[in-house]
């Protein structure tokens, strides 16, 4: 079988430990298996992203010993793309546009309401759908009506599980309104290796209407990822454990558009001494001090344990 994997980071600090134990990860699983290891620049928010941190991420990743097998995908040369796949979600009535601010999702969630619910989702509670009913003339005739842009744009949950949920019986012979499974092959304390299948209705009480395009990005990280693995050729997904609840959205979204489902392989993270995962901002992680310090790249696959 092809074995395609990729690392992305986003230039918006140096990298670190975590960074390096995935990237490293991915590029010997690929190695490992004859297979090829991508690079893919995630700058979509060009506010945060800097050409200094991109330069940086090459040289480190040189560094380590690590090469890539084709040239770089920069999201930020991908917005055609992403414009196009948001008119055909437009198109088949999925997505409207939300003018909400943080504080009035807040104030919305706050306000006890009947059916309402208490769980707390990915992104905390899923969005009230305040909005829901916003521009609904236009959705019902979206061929004669642009797409609005520069807002933010939701997904209508609803309408995308009538669209492309199946009414079956999961692998344990419940029967549910099941809308899809990936496949994981990660290992880590509370993941579940192989067959993921999720219903319709837990998606909505743990998702709930998500952001598909930001008001300053015109994208986001969800629609950009499935997009690029695909366009990379992406087979293995290989990353952190953090991210492993985006998967059933990025599954939801590869069906809707019609994109294959990548093997899934989320790894666990590398964490400081209080146990805390490491983030951009801990400079002290940072691969260039370990460097300047005089560290080895075999020091480093030590010191993530590979
Ligand atoms: N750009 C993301 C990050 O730096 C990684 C996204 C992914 O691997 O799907 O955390």
């Amino acid at each position: 079988m092809a074995f395609v994997t990729r690392f992305a980071p986003s230039p918006t600090g140096p990298l670190h430990l975590g960074h390096a134990y995935s990237a490293l990860l991915a590029h010997d699983m690929a190695r490992a298996e004859g297979g090829k290891f991508l690079l893919r620049i995630e700058d979509i928010d060009r506010s945060r992203c800097r050409p200094e941190w991109e330069c940086q991420i090459y040289d480190d990743l040189q560094w380590l010993g690590l090469r890539w097998d084709a040239v770089p995908l920069r999201q930020s040369d991908r917005r055609d793309t992403y414009q196009k796949a948001l008119d055909e979600l437009w198109a088949l009535g999925l997505i409207y546009p939300c003018i909400c601010s943080r504080r009035d999702i807040e104030t919305a969630q706050a306000a006890p309401q009947e059916g309402a619910s208490l769980l707390f989702g990915l992104d905390g509670m899923p969005y009230p759908r305040t909005c829901r009913s916003r521009m609904a003339y236009e959705r019902r005739f979206p061929e004669q009506y642009p797409r609005p842009t520069n807002t933010t744009l939701r997904i209508e949950l609803d309408r995308v599980a009538d669209s492309v949920f199946e009414h079956r019986t999961n692998s344990v012979g419940n029967d549910w309104q099941s809308y899809a499974c990936y496949h994981e092959t990660g290992i880590g304390p509370q993941l579940t290796r192989g067959l993921i299948e999720f219903s319709r209705e837990e998606l909505g009480v743990f998702v709930g209407d998500f952001v598909i395009a930001g008001r300053d990005t015109n994208t986001s990280y969800h629609l950009s990822v499935v997009l690029d693995d695909a366009a990379q050729g992406v087979t293995h997904v290989v990353r952190g454990a953090d991210l492993t609840e985006y998967t059933k959205i990025h599954a939801l979204l590869q069906r809707l558009l019609g994109l294959p489902t990548p093997i899934y392989h989320h790894h666990r993270l590398i964490r400081d001494d209080q146990g805390k995962r490491l983030a951009k901002r801990d400079d002290a992680r940072a691969l260039s001090k370990y460097r300047t310090e005089g560290a080895t790249p075999a020091d480093i696959r030590r010191m993530v344990g590979l």
